[in-house]
């Protein structure tokens, strides 16, 4: 998408506004099947958390990618994209047997995570196969809020209960058709990866009707200059081949699944926002625009920096801003950036606004959620309504004084 798409974009939806290339989305669900083409049999299942569009569902649905899930509702935006259950996983951490049975019924592949809930699944449901969530207990990634693969971990049931897990299956009857692993979404080096990936091999041996392992996610995509990203053909090529030898040893072709969410939408969105005031302190610029981290939270959350370009004035002369909100608290986006001359009225442009941008956004200030917008084979698609007054009180139940 050249500026010129993306101020069109902005001129007929208005600011703020999310935009999502499908082209983008295709080029990346392209390199990651390239990387695992020596795999006969590869599955991705991208992760809906980091954007849940109905629309941005069907492209990937299109592209033959299935889904992973995390709540029931969730998997209910997968069927109303047309997905086929069987393409689902569905992978939540601590929800009641009630929500993991409904999901079952919808026909969509269970993931467990707990003994507990494994042991109470299996003796209810011996005939429903079910996937085990691991934790390898490998530490991957940066940041302690997106990595899961520690020992202090809520996530997964840890490698040292494998006796436990051997006899809760035994004891029940219940099948085990996959393993799976996600170990952080923040996965610098390959070699921390192929070591979880060894223990999940070693674990999948106790297992005899497995048909899938489930290597999760955690490709690191880059958000700016110099930053690393996850080299996936040097992955691709070195999973590939051991993967393909745990296969040979266990006697039957497994499907190597995965569920990319960041490594599929990050680089695809961009979040479109206008200027509303350039202020002058006695420390800073300040640009605020006409949105806040009531919309794009993830600066403020994990201190996550968004390349940020002033499309209405690309060629301006270079100078330090601050880019903040207008939410009442502090929301700040960017501190002393250098970015192309910025005029009140101007429309900035967020990279990587693709993955847990839009998902996560909310009310609060009671401001209107975005619109989002697809870019399909050259032309704008609205794909979500920009809120209304009926939304904020909508639900809000008004009683007498
Ligand atoms: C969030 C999540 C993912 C996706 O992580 P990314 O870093 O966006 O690729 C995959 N699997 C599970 C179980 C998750 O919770």
């Amino acid at each position: 998408m050249t500026h010129q798409d993306l101020l069109a974009v902005a001129q007929e939806f208005e600011s703020p506004v999310y935009v999502y290339d499908a082209e983008t989305i295709q080029k990346q669900y392209k390199k990651l099947t390239d990387a695992f083409k020596q795999v006969k049999k590869v599955k991705i299942h991208y992760a809906v958390k980091a954007l849940s569009n109905i629309s941005v569902l069907k492209v990937l649905n299109s592209l033959g990618s299935g889904l992973d899930t995390v709540s029931i509702q969730e998997v209910r935006l997968g069927l109303e994209a047309g997905v086929n259950p069987k393409d689902i996983i569905y992978t939540p951490n601590g929800v009641s047997l009630e929500e993991l049975e409904i999901a079952a019924k919808l026909g969509v592949q269970i993931n467990i995570d707990n003994l507990s809930i494994l042991e109470q699944f299996g003796t209810k449901h011996p005939d429903i196969p079910v996937c085990i969530r691991i934790n390898p207990h490998v530490m991957a990634g940066g940041n302690t809020n997106i990595s899961v693969g520690h020992i202090d971990s809520k996530f997964g049931i840890s490698i040292h209960q494998l006796p436990l897990m051997d006899r809760i299956v035994e004891n029940t009857g219940m099948t085990v058709n996959g393993i799976h692993m996600h170990t952080g979404s923040d996965i610098l080096d390959i070699d921390v990866f192929l070591y979880a990936a060894e223990i999940l091999f070693e674990t999948a041996k106790h297992f005899k009707n497995l048909e899938f392992i489930d290597f999760g996610s955690g490709f690191k995509v880059p958000y700016k200059k110099g930053d690393i990203q996850t080299d996936v053909s040097e992955l691709g090529k070195k999973l590939s081949k051991r993967f393909n030898e745990f296969c040979k040893d266990y006697g039957k072709e497994l499907t190597l699944a995965f569920e990319p969410g960041k490594f599929l939408v990050s680089e695809a969105g961009k979040f479109l926002v206008q200027v509303n005031v350039v202020k002058q302190t006695t420390s800073t610029v300040f640009a605020q625009v006409d949105s806040g981290f009531n919309h794009l939270i993830r600066p403020m959350l994990y201190g996550s920096q968004h390349e940020i370009e002033n499309i209405s004035n690309p060629k301006g002369k270079e100078r330090f801003y601050s880019v903040v909100g207008y939410i009442c608290e502090t929301d700040t986006f960017a501190n002393n950036r250098r970015i192309s001359e910025i005029r009140e009225g101007d429309i900035l442009a967020f990279s990587n606004a693709g993955a847990y941008c839009f998902s996560m956004a909310s009310n609060y200030n009671s401001r209107y959620r975005p619109a989002e917008v697809l870019w399909h084979q050259g032309k704008a698609h609205l794909i979500r309504k920009r809120e209304t007054f009926e939304d904020i009180v909508g639900n809000q139940v008004v009683i007498e004084l």
